[in-house]
This record gives C-alpha cells, sequence and structure tokens, in this order.
C-alpha cells in the first residue's frame, strides 16, 4: 500500500494529531509542519491537529507554533516531519517517543517511526506533504497551507535551483498556484533584509577566508554580532553569500552560539560533504549539512577534512 495512505488511515482513526519538527528551524520544517496541519484540519473538521516548531522571525508571516501541553504528547498521533533523528526534535518530550510516523527526505540514519516515509531524492519534505495532500482523497488545504508548503519548496531548494529539483517538484509548485498561491508576495518576504545585515553581510564578505586548496569560510564569534546588532540566525544565513566562487566549490559558515557551542553550516556543488558531517558529529544532504561542536580547535580540523576533500577531488 501507498505509505500515505497507511498514514491517512492512521488519521482517520485519532481525533488528535501532533507534528513534530527539528531544532534550529528552517523554511521547510516550519513549512512542512503548517502545510500538513493545515490539510489535516481543512479535510478533517472534527480533528484537533497542532504543530510545534521554533518561532524564528524571518517566518513569522506563517504564524507562530501552537502551545502543545504534556496531555497532547500523550493522547495524539504523533507524526515527525523533515527530522533525521529524534535526538533532534524540537522538543525534549519528544525525544524518546515510542510511537511516531515519519515523514523526511534526509539520509535514514535513524529509522524511527512505525510507519517510515523517507524520500532522501525529493529536495524538500514539503515535496513529501503535497504528496500526502496528493493521495487524500476529497483533500481540502488553506490558503496559509499553501504559503508554508511553497515556502519549504522554495527555501529548501535554494530557489529551486539545488540538485534534486525535478520537473514533478516543479508540477507541484504549479499545482500551489492553481490552489492561489501569491509567490511573489512570499519571495518578496523572505528576501526583505535590513541595513544592519547589509553591513553585516559587507563584514563577512571582507573577512571570509580560504583554505590552502579554497575552501572559503568565516568565523563569526558573539562578539561581532554584538558590534553589528544582528541575530544569531540572521548571521547564519549568510552563509549563502560564501558560495559561488570560481574555484571554491566547498564553503562553511562557522558561528559561535556561546562559548562551547559553534554552529557550522556546510555547503557545497558537486562534492558530498555529509560524510565530514557525520564524522564530526553533524549530519545532512550531500550539498548542505550542519555540524555543532564545542571548541575552535574541532573547526579547524574540520576545515582541514574539507580541505582534503576539496584537494582530491580536483586532483582526480
Ligand atoms: P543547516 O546548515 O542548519 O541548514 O543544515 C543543513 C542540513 O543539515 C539540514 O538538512 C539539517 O537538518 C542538517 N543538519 C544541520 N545540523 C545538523 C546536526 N547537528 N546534526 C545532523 N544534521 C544536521
Amino acid at each position: 500500500m501507498n505509505k500515505y495512505k497507511e498514514i491517512i488511515k492512521e488519521i482517520k482513526k485519532n481525533n488528535k494529531i501532533l507534528i513534530l519538527t527539528h531544532i534550529r528551524a528552517d523554511g521547510d520544517c516550519v513549512g512542512s509542519s503548517i502545510g500538513l496541519r493545515e490539510i489535516i484540519k481543512s479535510t478533517f473538521k472534527d480533528k484537533e491537529v497542532k504543530a510545534l516548531y521554533e518561532n524564528v522571525h524571518y517566518l513569522s508571516y506563517l504564524g507562530k507554533s501552537d502551545k502543545v501541553t504534556d496531555e497532547d504528547f500523550n493522547d495524539s498521533l504523533i507524526i515527525s516531519v523533515d527530522n533525521a533523528s529524534l535526538k533532534r526534535c524540537v522538543d525534549e518530550r519528544g525525544k524518546n517517543l515510542k510511537r511516531v510516523i515519519k515523514i523526511d527526505h534526509h539520509p535514514n540514519i535513524e529509522p524511527f517511526g512505525y510507519i517510515n516515509v523517507v524520500e532522501e531524492e525529493k529536495c524538500a519534505c514539503a515535496e513529501m506533504i503535497i504528496d500526502f495532500y496528493k493521495s487524500l482523497k476529497g483533500a481540502k488545504i488553506s490558503k496559509l497551507g499553501v504559503e508554508a508548503l511553497y515556502t519549504g519548496l522554495v527555501t529548501d531548494s535554494g530557489r529551486f535551483k539545488f540538485p534534486g529539483v525535478t520537473g514533478d517538484t516543479l508540477r507541484k509548485v504549479g499545482m500551489l498556484y492553481d490552489l492561489g498561491l501569491d509567490a511573489n508576495k512570499i519571495l518578496n518576504t523572505l528576501d526583505e533584509t535590513t541595513l544592519k545585515e547589509i553591513r553585516f553581510k559587507g563584514y563577512v564578505l571582507e573577512n571570509l577566508e580560504m583554505t590552502e586548496n579554497g575552501v572559503v569560510f568565516i568565523k563569526i564569534k558573539g562578539e561581532d554580532r554584538e558590534r553589528f546588532e544582528i541575530e544569531f540566525d540572521d548571521a547564519s544565513n549568510m552563509v549563502n553569500s560564501l558560495g559561488n566562487i570560481k574555484g571554491s566549490p566547498i564553503w562553511v559558515l562557522f558561528n559561535e552560539y556561546n562559548s562551547d557551542e559553534i554552529r557550522c553550516r556546510v555547503r557545497s556543488i558537486d562534492i558530498p560533504i555529509n560524510d565530514t558531517a557525520v564524522k564530526f558529529g553533524g549530519g545532512g544532504h550531500a550539498n548542505a549539512s550542519g555540524i555543532v561542536v564545542k571548541s575552535w580547535e574541532v573547526v579547524d580540523n574540520i576545515l582541514k577534512d574539507l580541505d582534503e576533500k576539496l584537494k582530491n577531488f580536483k586532483n582526480d
């Protein structure tokens, strides 16, 4: 049976549904969870559906996360979206779940879930939620749901630029247009910036560094963000400004969260880098991964590893 049909059967049997995401929210986990909530709520009017995600200000046009109680965790059908590992669940109460459904597009390193739908080839989890919508007879969705799913697709595909985007992805976008999507409004909101961010971007571009073989990186300290009055997430988003430099198909942004937590965002073109991420305790996709490390020493080891990888790639 189509796995989505199995999930639909479960949804029909339960009056309460709770949708969980991963920590350090992005457009796809927030978009997928709201999209799924809106499909279920619009199609089955009698069900109580909650989506739990971290509120990040650049996605505030999608509204705040639902508030979730202990009771909700105990008596809801739980669906985890866009999360490879329960250790990275947005809520402590979700980290040791016994019964959960998984819908995800990351490598299936932890195949949790009594129903497990994992499609690594999909460019965004939101694509999978649209497949769910298409499998549900008589499915309905609100305007918010349409906007959320588009947000997931457009952010995780790098504006439909990353590998994994297919004709099917774009047909799904077409479907969202047919359902009333105002893509221009969302793109303008996502692209909106501030003078502080522009000035900080100038700092990042001025101060980026390069390893011997061409891995581009920037190390952002707490005091840098303070000086430019920049939020942590906005500083992290500067990773996209480091890409596309000729001869440098690997780039990394290191952002110091506190004295023993440095978050790394690794990106690449054509060269898989998720094995390096896994080696240092992180994970992610072939060309977009993340790691959290405890010291700048480890950062230097990550750079060495990536530099070696790039050297081998160039010598091949
Ligand atoms: P990010 O750089 O945060 O956008 O992450 C890129 C990809 O790597 C996303 O698919 C994340 O879910 C995944 N990822 C980020 N950080 C980690 C981590 N510490 N462990 C495992 N996967 C991660």
